[in-house]
């Protein structure tokens, strides 16, 4: 009998930051606020809220301030907001939140292409990051990037994820995501780097980040939950990609995922109506979702 033993999981809803920060026309703060509101109604209780990224290179997150003011950040649920680099980290650290998001890749070339910086100095960075962090009492969670494949390089190493993940782990970061960047991965690789990261890490807890892959996305999430991972990062409705973004595949849907879980009885703690009616309220949002990316 096909057994998990796992009747509860978290997710990890991406979709107010990297559901909507490749979204062209701004969209107005209060409409943020409105998806973040369905969101938690719906039972999302880890809600990545925005990005202190610097509005010239992603202007749809110029109001990550007034985002984070307007939320009521001590009604029981979790939220956090990613940063690129050290300078949105001391902006957020003016913020009352408690939790930041890191990034970067596994890969060489998606790491100095995204973020500007070697492999070697981001974890150098991310060191110092989780230093400050300590020192102020806020939580670090940390994505790894093109986990399961790079667009540029191909094949990304396990040995090369897990350095970067123990080393991560090492500074601090309490939580690691594993990201598939551009939907590369596949189901076996999915077990096989979540068993195996499993092992290695002591007391940092890994979470994944699948993108939509034609539906190998939801086989990626089985074999992951198979090898033991039970943190999902997710975004209502899908969003986050564009089909004429080379490689920018939207993320892997929260109603689906939460309807898969539902079905297998594991519990995810969001309710499968009103997380469809959050999803639906989220596509409104996106131009892609509307027929109007460019
Ligand atoms: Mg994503």
């Amino acid at each position: 009998m096909f057994d998990i033993p796992v009747k509860k999981v978290e997710i990890f809803e991406v979709g107010p930051r990297d559901g909507l920060q490749n979204e062209k026309e701004f969209i107005p703060t209060e409409k943020k606020l409105e998806l973040i509101r369905l969101l938690r109604d719906a039972g999302c209780a880890r809600i990545e809220l925005t990005s202190f990224v610097h509005p010239k290179w992603v202007p749809q997150m110029a109001d990550a301030l007034e985002i984070i003011d307007h939320v009521d950040l001590s009604d029981g649920a979790e939220y956090n907001a990613l940063i690129p680099n050290m300078k949105g980290f001391l902006r957020a650290l003016e913020t009352p939140l408690t939790q930041v998001v890191t990034i970067m890749s596994a890969s060489e070339s998606h790491n100095t292409k995204n973020l500007n910086m070697s492999v070697a100095e981001s974890l150098e960075q991310m060191r110092e990051i989780n230093r400050i962090a300590r020192e102020h009492n806020v939580k670090v969670r940390s994505y790894i990037g093109t986990a399961y494949g790079c667009p540029m390089e191909g094949n990304v190493p396990f040995e090369k994820v897990k350095d970067i993940a123990l080393a991560l782990e090492e500074a601090g970061s309490y939580e690691i995501s594993l990201g598939d960047t551009t939907g590369m991965a596949s189901p076996d690789q999915s077990f096989d780097i979540a068993y195996d990261l499993l092992k290695h890490l002591k007391h940092a807890r890994l979470a994944v980040h699948f993108h939509q892959a034609r539906g190998i996305e939801f086989a990626n999430i089985l074999a992951s939950l198979q090898a033991g991972i039970t943190i999902f990062d997710s975004a209502a409705g899908g969003l986050g990609g564009c089909p004429y973004a080379p490689g920018a595949t939207g993320n892997i849907a929260t109603e689906t995922l939460v309807e898969m879980f539902d079905s297998m009885g594991i519990d995810t703690g969001i309710d499968r109506e009103k997380i469809r009616k959050a999803a639906f309220y989220a596509t409104s949002l996106s131009a892609y979702h509307r027929g109007t990316c460019s």
